[in-house]
């Protein structure tokens, strides 16, 4: 928590923010308006709970902040609305672009975290990375039109790509999802298309800092969210903030060894969890009864419609993940964990056989973890993307254009 206080410098990049006043009464100017952004719209007492600072104090400065045209009072539909403080629209917006397979989804939302827009575009399987750039570049123009606001009132953007990144490059590593976008480096294009400073992450990431901010993990500050879906993938949420680990892999739950004698994984290893519960492994048996075209989305469908095999392979593919889960629980203990992904839309029929393996494997203390369906669908990654902005950026933007 004393993390804003002494990152002073590292504050503000555009040298905008808060500046007015000596130095303690700037930094806590900042220690302020740094809440309301990664936690969205708090109480007075909540902000000096949070910040360390006495009620007097946070008072003064709020009044300070408001006058400045930094906050507005809370009209969103949070669980403190009305009392709430919030930052106002002229404080900034956050973007968020999630690139998929075959689509690029685009949302605005406001400091106060409040989406204000949200558009979505299909994408040639096999687009080049600069055809994607440009089209969700042309995406992010209309809507920040739409919402009325400037690219010079924009906090950061958020990016997020299923494929792998090499953190010291920025490059997109091999992947079989966007094969336009190995080699290219999505970071400096978006940048180069909109002028704007870009930070890219993997979807499990995203998918976790969604559902924190708006979904089923509120108000955790240690969370697992586990993306089953092609592939599978965690995002770690610890004392707040995403966990990258030193080579920025962390997270790579789906290559837990489950059984060393299983089949052989994409990685080269046998037996990881992926081999167990990822898109191919629920599929393959499935093939010879329901064909070669099935997709997950009907193997979910089928399940949910009764159909015996189905059930059982989206049950089997919960046994394993429970077991890699469980592992994760012991290492970390989590306040919960959460199911996001294609596959996570079969609910109980994935979380009841999870559930029970994870009881089997875990310690008495992490047994009873909640173990809850993520709620954001497919909008997890584009949402993770503008979260990005609002929990993990240090920025803002110059002082608000006009007192609200
Ligand atoms: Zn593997």
């Amino acid at each position: 928590m004393s993390e804003a206080a002494s990152s002073g410098g590292a504050g503000p990049a555009s040298g905008g923010a808060p500046g007015a006043g000596g130095g303690v009464r700037a930094t806590n100017r900042e220690r302020i308006l740094d809440l309301l952004r990664s936690q969205g719209p708090m109480t007075q007492a909540d902000l000096a709970r949070a910040s360390g600072l006495s009620p007097a104090t946070i008072s003064s400065i709020a009044r300070e902040l408001r006058e400045d045209g930094w906050l507005e009072p809370d009209d969103g539909d949070g669980p403190a609305r009305g009392r709430a403080l919030a930052l106002s629209r002229s404080a900034g917006v956050a973007v968020g672009i999630d690139f998929g397979h075959s689509h690029v989804r685009v949302a605005v939302a406001d400091l106060a975290h409040t989406v204000l827009a949200e558009a979505e575009e299909a994408l040639d399987v096999d687009h080049e990375a600069h055809e994607g750039v440009a089209l969700a570049g042309r995406l992010v123009r209309a809507l920040l039109d739409e919402v009325g606001v400037g690219a010079d009132r924009v906090t950061g953007v958020g990016m997020g790509l299923p494929g792998p990144l090499r953190r010291e490059s920025g490059e997109v590593g091999d992947s079989s999802i966007l094969p336009g976008w190995i080699g290219s480096r999505p970071e400096e294009l978006m940048h180069a298309e909109l002028g704007l400073p870009v930070r890219v992450e993997n979807d499990a990431n995203l998918g976790a800092l969604a559902e924190i901010v708006w979904g089923a993990g509120r108000g955790s500050t240690d969370l697992v969210y586990v993306k089953v879906a092609t592939g599978v993938g965690a995002g770690l949420v610890l004392n707040g903030r995403l966990y990258h680990g030193s080579s920025g892999t962390a997270g790579e739950i789906g290559h837990v060894t489950i059984d060393e004698s299983g089949p052989v994984c994409r990685c080269g290893n046998r037996g990881c969890l992926e081999a167990f519960a990822g898109a191919e492994a629920v599929l393959e048996p499935l093939r010879r009864r329901h064909g070669d075209r099935l997709t997950l989305r009907q193997v979910v469908l089928q399940a949910q419609g009764g159909d015996v095999g189905c059930r059982r392979v989206i049950a089997d593919a919960g046994r394993a993940l429970g077991l890699a889960v469980a592992g994760a629980c012991n290492l970390l203990a989590p306040e919960r964990v959460l199911v996001g992904g294609e596959l996570a839309q079969a609910g109980e029929l994935l979380l009841d056989p999870l559930r029970e393996s994870l009881g089997r494997s875990a310690i008495a203390a992490t047994r009873d973890v909640p173990v809850l369906a993520g709620v954001l669908g497919e909008r997890a990654e584009v949402l993770g993307a503008v979260a990005l902005v609002l929990r993990e950026s240090q920025r803002f933007v110059a002082e608000p254009a006009a007192a609200g």
